[in-house]
């Protein structure tokens, strides 16, 4: 099962994506994890995004391309994987087809989760995560048994660098422009579900579960 989440920031992708790949057991590779876990150990990617990540702006098309090429043809992906946060551009989206078609791979199904933009402003900048498994938190909705601590692994849990005010309307101007076209991408190949991202965590789960149909 090959599947892709599409969505504006802070819709929900990363903590729908844990359940999924959990369910489905199929890896959860969000392509914000890796650079970051590059930009913490300082590699030369991690330095190159670095400079695009804390001003919201998309890392370049073909580092983006690369990454995600390497990491699916990886033994763990053999038997489906779960995309978070790529393709993030047309272009991405057809080297992306372009591979998959290249590997005799199809994708079973796009899921775009869709939440109004004042609801998340409110829950990216009340956003958390733990900074050793990637947890996502919310200071009001969804916070740790102890401050600061993640209940699965014991992690610090922190605030991204890039979900401060002002980036995250960057952010947003950036998913307009250059991801939501994207879903008309994606509705002209026919294998799209739209699920309303606004409900309780459960009810979302059960609405992608529901179109994902299996
Ligand atoms: P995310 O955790 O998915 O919100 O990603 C955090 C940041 O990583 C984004 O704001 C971009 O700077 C970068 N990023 C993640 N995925 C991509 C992608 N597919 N293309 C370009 N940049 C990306």
């Amino acid at each position: 099962m090959n599947l892709v989440l599409l969505g504006p920031p802070g819709a929900g992708k990363g903590t729908q994506a844990t359940s999924i790949a959990e369910k489905y057991h199929i890896p959860h590779i969000s392509t914000g994890d890796i650079f970051r876990k590059n930009v913490k150990e300082g590699t030369p990617l991690g330095k190159k995004a670095k400079e695009y990540m804390d001003k919201g702006e998309l890392v370049p098309d073909d580092l983006t391309i690369d990454l995600v090429n390497d990491r699916l043809v990886q033994d763990d992906c053999k038997n489906g994987f779960l995309l978070d946060g790529f393709p993030r551009t047309e272009y991405q989206a057809e080297k992306f087809d372009a591979f998959l078609a290249k590997n005799g791979m199809e994708l079973t199904k796009v899921i775009d989760i869709d939440v109004a933009e004042d609801i998340l402003l409110d829950r990216m900048i009340g956003r958390r995560v733990c900074r050793a498994c990637g947890k996502p938190y919310h200071v009001t909705n969804m916070p740790p048994k102890v401050e600061g601590v993640c209940d699965v692994c014991g992690g610090e849990v922190y605030q991204r660098a890039d979900d401060t005010e002002e980036t995250v309307k960057n952010r947003f101007k950036v998913y307009k422009e250059q991801t939501s076209p994207l879903i008309a991408y994606y509705e002209k190949a026919g294998n799209i579900a739209h699920i309303d991202g606004a409900g309780a965590l459960d009810t979302v789960f059960a609405a992608i579960v529901d179109a994902i149909g299996a």
